[in-house]
């Protein structure tokens, strides 16, 4: 049955295909910066997640260089064979200073170091409790862990209260995120990890749109709401402008986590040259204030400039929905502000909920004030 694949190939991409909802890929250059660049188009760049403006920094591109001559190319094998090194234990000991937990595991990306834990820490029996807006990677882990898993209304803790209250003594662990990169908003952590105490599970939060942006000196929501996960993760393709992940914990579970987790031992540490930008991105985000002053002062600005437009929705975050209502409509009032040479990013279902396909506009610190209100008069115009 050669032709199976081909087949079950066909019809997926044909049925995406009549429901509209085939994606492409562009080809984008300067997608690191301001103003990015199209088939010789240029537009303004509202939507990447490199809030800080870290991702095309000169000064980050020097520390990047300067661990290439300092170290080379690749880390050359797997952490537990050669490929663990100084600039890696030394990224390590700073994020967990800086985090306050004792203990600090790379990985490559996010969306492994999520299931890397989700998969190495549940077990049968055990109960997993997502928020129902989690990331995919964290989505997908728990669907293909032993563990029963059950989703609570989004950032709703009576729901939460109530799943755990019905978990009898099973171990269950409370996965949520800092910040909901779709919405922006906040998880109402102090009360999530009150919760999670009062019923003995174990909290994790994935920081992955907070940690540089929010909290004191940029510590992520966790300070924000001054609260300390049993896990937390933090990945490094959003705030810090780079990629790559690290897994928070008690000395005891990094341990376990090094041993056991397979995304971590079986596959190749990220190059030396990445940690030591890593480590350069991470004084960045703890000198450099006025990235999120900056950050501050736009997001004030557009929600001011937008005040009153039915769809705006108010954050605290560099996340600022606008919400359109259907697929359609969103995808065309994306185009019109492309036409105007303003780059904003349609979201459809299955990504957001059916009837709430809106445009996700991200602000960097990169923009400057007027960037932002080409946008909102732009935004006002179309109506
Ligand atoms: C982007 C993201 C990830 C995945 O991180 P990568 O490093 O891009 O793989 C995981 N969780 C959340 C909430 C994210 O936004």
């Amino acid at each position: 049955m050669k032709q199976a694949f081909n087949q079950r190939i066909s019809s997926a991409l044909t049925q995406r295909k009549q429901a509209g909802l085939t994606r492409s890929r562009r080809i984008i250059d300067q997608g690191n910066q301001a103003r990015l660049v199209v088939d010789g188009q240029s537009y303004i760049n509202f939507s990447g997640n490199d809030y800080l403006g870290l991702a095309g920094s000169k000064e980050l591109t020097q520390a990047w260089q300067q661990g290439l001559s300092l170290y080379g190319c690749g880390s050359g094998a797997s952490p537990l064979v050669t490929g663990y090194s100084k600039p890696h234990a030394d990224l390590e000991s700073q994020l967990a200073e800086w985090l306050g937990f004792d203990c600090a595991l790379l990985f490559n990306s996010g969306f492994s170091a999520n299931q890397a834990v989700l998969f190495s820490l549940l077990e049968k029996g055990d109960t997993l409790l997502q928020d129902k807006l989690n990331h995919a990677s964290l989505m997908e882990a728990g669907m293909f862990s032993p563990a029963t898993m059950k989703r609570f209304k989004h950032n709703d803790i009576t729901h939460l209260t109530k799943l755990l209250n019905a978990c009898d003594d099973s171990p269950s662990l409370v996965v949520t995120e800092g910040v909901f990169s779709m919405d922006g908003d906040l998880s109402p952590l102090s009360d999530i990890a009150t919760v999670a105490k009062d019923n003995s599970a174990w909290l994790m939060v994935d920081d992955a749109h907070g940690c540089g942006v929010l909290g004191n000196n940029g510590r992520g929501c966790c300070d924000f709401y001054q609260v300390t996960p049993d896990i937390l993760v933090v990945t490094f393709g959003k705030g810090f402008g780079l990629s790559g992940a690290v897994v928070l914990c008690n000395a005891e579970c990094g341990d376990y986590l090094a041993q056991f987790a397979r995304h971590h031992v079986y596959s190749t540490a990220m190059p030396p040259a990445q940690a030591h930008a890593l480590s350069h991105a991470l004084s960045m985000i703890q000198q450099q204030e006025w990235r999120r002053e900056k950050l501050s002062e736009l997001s004030q600005q557009f929600e001011s400039e937008l005040a009153g437009i039915s769809g705006s929705v108010k954050t605290i975050t560099p996340i600022k929905p606008i919400i359109i209502g259907e697929a359609d409509a969103a995808i065309s009032m994306s185009d019109k502000l492309k036409a105007q040479g303003l780059w904003t990013t349609a979201i459809r279902p299955p990504t957001v909920p059916v009837g709430t396909a809106r445009l996700r506009v991200t602000l960097s610190a990169n923009h400057s004030t007027q960037d932002v209100t080409q946008l909102t008069q732009a935004i006002i115009k179309l109506g």
